[in-house]
C-alpha cells in the first residue's frame, strides 16, 4: 500500500501511550483489548448505544486553516465603546513569555507552594499593585470579573454588617448595566434588596447595610465621595467602590475617600478584551475584613531554613472546610490574567503607568476641545477618559459615518459615548474629529488640532486629583528594559513546576495536554481585539464558533442547549441551580429549597447551593464509596414536598462509575427534584456515556479540565452549562446583549459569553479529535488510571473500585496507615517534589489520601516514572516503619530538599545527599529543584503579610 493518503492524526499526539505501549499496559492488566477493559470499568446500562455525531477530525494544519477563515469573519474595528472593556497594548515580552508560554499557562493552582514560588510572587505583585492603586490595605489574587466581584463585595459586606436587620444594598444608577444585572441575580437568593437610587445623604436610610459607587461613574464623570462616605459610615453603612484601575493612577483612590471595599477589572493592564474575557477582577479591602475576603490570597511566610517564602493564605480550599458556610464558592479564578496584569505594572512602573494614564486623559481633553470647537454639546464636565456628546437626531448619520471609518462608539438615548484607551493616538483623535466634522458639514484642518495640544485644561476636579504615590516597591522600579523584564519573567518561571516538566496527576483537575495548535489562535487580533458589546455584524466569526461549540457540546453531554456565560465550574454550578430555581418557580413551586449533596462532593457544591438560597441535606456514602441509595431515597422522600435538586458528581469523586446512577436520578425525579450533575469528571464520560443519557437535567463542564483550556496557575476557566429541553427557556440572559428568552434568568457574568476568547481552545480540541478521537481519549484516560492502580495497589491500598475491581479515570491512594509512624500524606506530597513530581490531590475527597488522575495525555514511560517514584517513597516509609530511621528526622520529613541545603558545607542528616536529591537514576538526567524548603503554613496565617514586604521589613522578620 502506498502512503499517498497517509494522514497524521492529532489524536496520536494528544494521547500519550503509543499503540504498542497501550498493548503492554493492557497485558499488564490481564485484558485482551481496550474495549474489554472499558466493559469492566463502565457499567453497561449507562453505555451510549451510538457513537458521537461530530464532524470528522481535522489535522492540525487543516484546523488552522479553518479557524483562520472563522477569525476573518470577525471585524476588528477601533473600539471606543468603553463600558468596562478597553483596547490595550500587550507588551510583547509579556505576550510571548507569559500568555503564550506553557511554562506559565500549564501550571496548576499553587497549592504546592515549594514548587510554585514564581507565580506566588507574581500574584503577590498583583495584590501589591492593586492595594497601592486602590488605596486599601489588602487585596486578593483575583476574582472572575468586575460584576461578580461587586456581587462578592455585596455579600461580604452583608455578612459583616453591623445592623443585622438591614438588608438593602444601595446602588448608584450610574453603573454599568451588566454589573447591575449580576447584582440582581446574586441578591435574590439571600434576601437582599437592591435599591437603585442617587448617592445622596438623604437616601441613606436605616434599612441599608452598604452602598455601591462606580468611580468614575458609568457615564464617565468623576465625583468626590468623601462627604457621602463619612455620612454613610456614621450610619453604619459601608461603602463598596467599583474603580477603573487606569484612572486611579490620576484620581484619588477610593480607599483614601472612605471606601471599605474596592473592586474592578484589571483588563486595562495589558490583557486583551477577548470578546468578554478572560481578565482578572480585583478585590481590595481593609485589614479589618481580611478573614472575610472571598477567593485566594497570597501571603508571605518562611521556609524550614527561615528563608523568604510565599504561600496561599487563609482561604486555601476554604469551601472544602466550610462547605455550605463558605463565604464564597470561588475556586478557579483568573490567575494567569492577574499575573499578566502584574507584569504590566512591573514593566511600566509608576511613572510609565502615570504617563499612559495621563496620555489617555490628555487625548480625551483634546477631543473634547475639538468637538466643542465644532459646535457639539459635550456633556461631561469632569472625566478621565469618557466623553458624552449629545447629537440628538444625528445619531443615525453619525453612526453610519463612524462605521464607515471602522469606529465603534457607545450609543444611548441620542448621546454618543466615546471612551479612549491606551492605544489611542493623536491620529485617532483626528479621525474621530473628521467624522464629527462631516456630520456638521464642516471641513477640518489638522493644524488647528495641533494648536490645541498645549491649551488643555483639567478635567479632573481638584479634590479628586491623586497625590499619594503608588508602585513604590523596588519590584515595580527595576525591570523597565526588555532584557531586565525578560530575565525577571524567566527567573520566576524557573521556580515553578508545570506540565513542561512532568505529569501533574491531580485527581479531579484533569491536567491533560494543552496542545500548541489549540493555543495559537488565542492571541490573534481577530479574537483578542473584539469588545463584548461590539455590533453583531462584526462578530460573526465568534458566533459561528459559539454555535458550533454549542452543537458539539450538546451532542457530547446529551443535552438540548448550552450557556457559555459561567466563567468557572463553580459559577456553572451556581448558574445551573438558578436555572433549576427558575424552573420550579415557573411551575408555582418556588418553595422547593432542599438540595441533596453526597458527603463526598467537592466543596464548591454545597457553597454554590447555599448561594442559590438552598438548604443543603447531606447524603451518606457507603463503604465502597458509592452514594448510599437507601439513605438517598429516605431523604428524597422525607423532603419530597420541598425537594429542589440533587448535586451529583459522575463518575463519583471517589473515581468510580456508580452502578446505581440511573436509579438515583429516577428517585430524585419521582420526588419532584431536578438532577444537577457536576461535570468535573466528564473526562471519564465523553463518548462512552453522557449526563443527558444517564438522566441528569443540568451539568456544567469544566472546559479547563476536560476540554483542554490550560489551568493557568489557577485560572482562567470556563464552566458552561448544558440543560435538558425543559430547562432551555431559563438559561441566563444578559442585559446588554440579548441571548435568552423572556423566562431566562438574569446574568451570572459580566460578559454574555463569559471568557469567550478561550472557547477557541476547546473548539480546536473537539475539531481535531472528532467523535472517535474523543471517545478513544476517554478510554485511554481509563486505561492510564487502571494501569497506575495496578502498579501501585500492592504498595498503597486503593480506596474504592467498581464491581470488577476497575477504577474510572482516577483513583484514591490511602496513606492513613503511615500516620502510626508519624508520616503524613503531606510528607509524601513534599517528597514527590524531590523526585520531580507535583503531588496528586491531597486529602480530597478523603482526608489522608492522594487522588491520582493521569489523563490520557501521559505516555507509559511517564506513568512508570511516576509509579517508580511512589514505590521508592513507599520503601522510604518502610524504613521508618521498620524503625531503621527516626520518625521525625528522615528524608520525608525534611522534604523537599533545595540545592542550597544539599550543597551546604554542613550536612548532619541520617541519609546521604544523594538520597536527598537524586534518589532515582532518571533524576541525574533531569532534575527540577524546589526553590524553597518546606513552607511554614501556620506562621503565614498568624501574621498575614499580603503585599510585597520592603527589604527592611523582611530583614527584620
Ligand atoms: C474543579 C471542580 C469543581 C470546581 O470547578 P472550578 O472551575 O474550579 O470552579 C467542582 N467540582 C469538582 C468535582 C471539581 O473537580
Amino acid at each position: 500500500m502506498s502512503n499517498v493518503f497517509y494522514q497524521e492524526k492529532f489524536q496520536d499526539r494528544h494521547n500519550g501511550p503509543r499503540a504498542e505501549e497501550a498493548q503492554e499496559m493492557l497485558s499488564y492488566l490481564g485484558v485482551q483489548s481496550l474495549d474489554q477493559l472499558i466493559e469492566q470499568a463502565v457499567p453497561s446500562q449507562i453505555r451510549l448505544k451510538k457513537s458521537l455525531a461530530l464532524p470528522k477530525a481535522l489535522s492540525e494544519k487543516a484546523y488552522l486553516a479553518k479557524i483562520q477563515r472563522i477569525a476573518d469573519k470577525n471585524k476588528v474595528f477601533k473600539s471606543y465603546i468603553g463600558q468596562g472593556y478597553y483596547d490595550v497594548t500587550v507588551p510583547a515580552v509579556i505576550q510571548r513569555n507569559v500568555l503564550e508560554n506553557p511554562g506559565w499557562y500549564t501550571q496548576y493552582t499553587p497549592y504546592q507552594a515549594e514548587i510554585a514560588q514564581g507565580r506566588l510572587q507574581a500574584l503577590l505583585n498583583f495584590q501589591t499593585a492593586i492595594s497601592d492603586l486602590t488605596g486599601l490595605e489588602i487585596a486578593n489574587a483575583s476574582l472572575l470579573d468586575e460584576a461578580t466581584a461587586a456581587a462578592e463585595a455585596m455579600f461580604m459586606l452583608y455578612s459583616a454588617r453591623k445592623n443585622k436587620t438591614a438588608n438593602v444594598f444601595l446602588v448608584t444608577p450610574n453603573i454599568y448595566p451588566q454589573t447591575l444585572d449580576v447584582l440582581q441575580t446574586r441578591a435574590v437568593p439571600f434576601g437582599v434588596e437592591i435599591r437603585v437610587a442617587d448617592l445622596e445623604e438623604a437616601n441613606l436610610t436605616e434599612d441599608i447595610f452598604a452602598a455601591l459607587i462606580q468611580y468614575p461613574a458609568a457615564d464617565g464623570t468623576i465625583t468626590d465621595y468623601a462627604a457621602f462616605s463619612e455620612a454613610a459610615h456614621d450610619k453604619n453603612i459601608t461603602i463598596c467602590a467599583i474603580a477603573d484601575l487606569m484612572s486611579v493612577a490620576l484620581l484619588t483612590p477610593p480607599g483614601e475617600w472612605g471606601a471599605d471595599v474596592v473592586v474592578g477589572n484589571s483588563q486595562r493592564f495589558g490583557v486583551p478584551m477577548g470578546f468578554g474575557g478572560p481578565h482578572a477582577a480585583f478585590f481590595a479591602t481593609k485589614e479589618a475584613y481580611k478573614r472575610n475576603i472571598p477567593g485566594r490570597i497570597i501571603g508571605v511566610t518562611s521556609d524550614a531554613s527561615g528563608n523568604y517564602a510565599l504561600r496561599m493564605a487563609l482561604q486555601t480550599r476554604e469551601q472544602h472546610i466550610r462547605r455550605d458556610k463558605a463565604s464564597s464558592n470561588i475556586c478557579t479564578a483568573q490567575a494567569l490574567l492577574a499575573i499578566m496584569a502584574s507584569f504590566y505594572a512591573v514593566y511600566h512602573g509608576p511613572q510609565g503607568i502615570k504617563d499612559i494614564a495621563t496620555r489617555i486623559n490628555d487625548l480625551t481633553k483634546l477631543l473634547d476641545k475639538a468637538l466643542q470647537e465644532l459646535g457639539y454639546d459635550q456633556i461631561n464636565e469632569t472625566y478621565f477618559d469618557t466623553l458624552r456628546i449629545a447629537v440628538d437626531d444625528h445619531v443615525g448619520a453619525l453612526k453610519a459615518e463612524a462605521l464607515n471609518n471602522e469606529l465603534n462608539f457607545f450609543y444611548h438615548d441620542g448621546i454618543v459615548g466615546i471612551s479612549l484607551d491606551e492605544t489611542t493616538t493623536f491620529e485617532d483623535i483626528e479621525t474621530i474629529v473628521k467624522v464629527f466634522a462631516k456630520i456638521k458639514g464642516k471641513s477640518w484642518n489638522d493644524v488647528e488640532l495641533r494648536s490645541m495640544v498645549d491649551q488643555l485644561g483639567s478635567s479632573i476636579p481638584a479634590e479628586a486629583v491623586r497625590t499619594s504615590p503608588y508602585l513604590t516597591h523596588p519590584i515595580f522600579n527595576s525591570y523597565h528594559s526588555e532584557s531586565e523584564m525578560l530575565r525577571y519573567i524567566k527567573s520566576l518561571e524557573a521556580k515553578d513546576l508545570s506540565l513542561c516538566h512532568s505529569m501533574i496527576p491531580l485527581g479531579s483537575c484533569t491536567m491533560k495536554l494543552n496542545a500548541t495548535t489549540e493555543m495559537l489562535p488565542l492571541t490573534w487580533a481577530h479574537f483578542g481585539g473584539l469588545h463584548p458589546f461590539a455590533p453583531v455584524d462584526q462578530t460573526s466569526g465568534y458566533m459561528q464558533l459559539i454555535n458550533e461549540l454549542n452543537d458539539w457540546l450538546s451532542e457530547i453531554t446529551g443535552f438540548a442547549k448550552m450557556s457559555f456565560q459561567p466563567n468557572s465550574g463553580a459559577q456553572g454550578e451556581y448558574a445551573g441551580l438558578m436555572v433549576i430555581r427558575a424552573y420550579h418557580e415557573s411551575r408555582g413551586e418556588e418553595h422547593r429549597n432542599v438540595c441533596l449533596i453526597p458527603a463526598s462532593a467537592h466543596g464548591t457544591n454545597p457553597a454554590s447551593a447555599s448561594m442559590a438560597g438552598l438548604k443543603v441535606v447531606v447524603v451518606k456514602c457507603d463503604a465502597y464509596g458509592n452514594i448510599d441509595v437507601a439513605d438517598l431515597r429516605a431523604k428524597a422522600e422525607e423532603h419530597a414536598a420541598n425537594l429542589n435538586s440533587l448535586m451529583v458528581t459522575y463518575p463519583s469523586t471517589h473515581g468510580v462509575f456508580e452502578e446505581s446512577i440511573i436509579e438515583i436520578c429516577e428517585i430524585i425525579h419521582q420526588n419532584g427534584g431536578q438532577v444537577y450533575m457536576d461535570g468535573a469528571n466528564m473526562n471519564a464520560q465523553v463518548g462512552l456515556t453522557s449526563p443527558g443519557f444517564i438522566g441528569a437535567d443540568v451539568c456544567h463542564l469544566n472546559l479547563h479540565k476536560t476540554f483542554c483550556i490550560p489551568h493557568g496557575g489557577g485560572g482562567p476557566g470556563m464552566g458552561p452549562i448544558g440543560v435538558a429541553a425543559h430547562l432551555v427557556p431559563f438559561l441566563p440572559n444578559h442585559e446588554v446583549v440579548e441571548i435568552s428568552g423572556e423566562q431566562g434568568i438574569s446574568a451570572v457574568s459580566a460578559a454574555p459569553f463569559g471568557s469567550a476568547s478561550i472557547l477557541t481552545i476547546s473548539y480546536a480540541y473537539i475539531a481535531m479529535m472528532g467523535g472517535e478521537g474523543l471517545t478513544d481519549a476517554t478510554k485511554t484516560a481509563i486505561l492510564n488510571a487502571n494501569y497506575i492502580k495496578a502498579r501501585l495497589e500492592s504498595y498503597y491500598p486503593v480506596l474504592y473500585a467498581g464491581a470488577n475491581g476497575r477504577c474510572a479515570h482516577e483513583m484514591i491512594l490511602d496513606c492513613r496507615a503511615f500516620k502510626s509512624v508519624g508520616i503524613e500524606v503531606g510528607d509524601i506530597a513534599k517528597r514527590l517534589m524531590d523526585y520531580g513530581f507535583h503531588a496528586p490531590t491531597v486529602s480530597f475527597p478523603v482526608a489522608g489520601t492522594l487522588m491520582v488522575e493521569p489523563t490520557e495525555s501521559e505516555s507509559k514511560a511517564e506513568l512508570d516514572r511516576f509509579c517508580d517514584a511512589l514505590i521508592a517513597i513507599r520503601s522510604e516509609i518502610a524504613a521508618v516503619e521498620a524503625g531503621e530511621i527516626d520518625q521525625k528526622d528522615n528524608v520525608l520529613k525534611h522534604a523537599p530538599h533545595t540545592a542550597e541545603i544539599v550543597s551546604a558545607d554542613e550536612w548532619n542528616r541520617p541519609y546521604t545527599r544523594q538520597i536527598a536529591a537524586y534518589p532515582l537514576p532518571y533524576l541525574k538526567v533531569n532534575k527540577f529543584w524546589p526553590s524553597v524548603g518546606r513552607v511554614n503554613d501556620s506562621q503565614g496565617d498568624r501574621t498575614l503579610i499580603c503585599s510585597c514586604p520592603s527589604i527592611e521589613e523582611y530583614a527584620e522578620a
